[in-house]
């Protein structure tokens, strides 16, 4: 990407974390290149533990997200507030594709960062519904005919240039980023999400036991001393790695 030009990058996701674990490498160094970050976080995140309650993990996780989110530069925040995993349910395709459809419409973004609404195997509802609405208001932002109120209420269309996804499956990815550089930042950002690491160490945990594994200095570890698992970079915990991966959909002009 050239660094001429600011652009402005536009992140739909699901829950607090999901731009952390996916491109917080690559997110940190775009905002150090002086692009201009806004986030947008779809659910209140309130589901992700086995210690707190709802209402202490929703603050929680507020906390968590808005620390990272500075951490890795990011410029501005917007939190929707839908039950965590019940998204489909609270927000059908057509009205989550058109409240982001009004989003790209104001920020007018250069990039859209989402998950992948074509991966195989994404087993959260949450994910594939914001993947879903925002490819979709991305790609037909620019049609003044789509949720001609936004228009008729002052805002303009808006061609969004690229879609990039956040890609879990090799098979789908198709660029990498190298996040050298930007690696420890990271991790400092995934820590600070310290409510979803103690999560993520516990779930290693009940994998390897499901497994029948033993992997000495996890199994039996207290999961909140989380940092030295996670900054394992790719032998345990496989999305914190050198490079991240995505796949890319580079809208040609119109
Ligand atoms: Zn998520």
């Amino acid at each position: 990407m050239s660094d001429q030009k600011r652009k402005r990058v536009l992140v739909f996701e699901a829950h607090g974390d999901d731009m952390e674990f996916t491109s917080g490498g690559t997110i940190a160094q775009l905002a150090d290149r002086g692009h201009e970050i806004t986030l947008v976080v779809a659910t209140d995140n309130d589901k992700g533990s086995f210690e707190l309650t709802a209402d202490e993990l929703r603050a929680a996780r507020d906390r968590e997200l808005h620390g990272a989110a500075e951490m890795l530069g990011v410029r501005q925040v917007i939190c929707l507030g839908y039950p965590d995993g019940e998204l489909q349910e609270q927000a059908p395709l057509h009205v989550l594709r058109g409240q982001f459809m009004r989003i790209v419409r104001e920020v007018k973004p250069d990039i859209v960062f989402t998950w992948d609404p074509f991966a195989p195997y994404e087993g959260h509802p949450d994910h594939r519904a914001v993947a879903m609405a925002a490819s979709e208001a991305a790609s037909f932002a620019h049609y003044p005919l789509y949720a001609p109120d936004q228009i008729e209420a002052g805002l303009e269309p808006h061609f969004v240039g690229e879609q990039w996804f956040f890609a879990k499956s090799p098979r789908d990815q198709n660029k990498f980023v190298d996040i050298s550089d930007y690696i420890e930042k990271k991790i400092d950002a995934l820590c600070r999400h310290e409510s979803q690491m103690v999560l993520t160490v516990q779930e290693l945990q009940m994998g390897l036991k499901a497994s029948g594994l033993e992997v000495p200095g996890l199994t039996d570890r207290d999961a909140h001393d989380y940092r030295e698992v996670i900054d394992q970079r790719g032998n345990v915990v496989i999305v914190v790695s050198p490079s991240e991966k995505l796949g890319q959909v580079v809208v040609p002009a119109q």
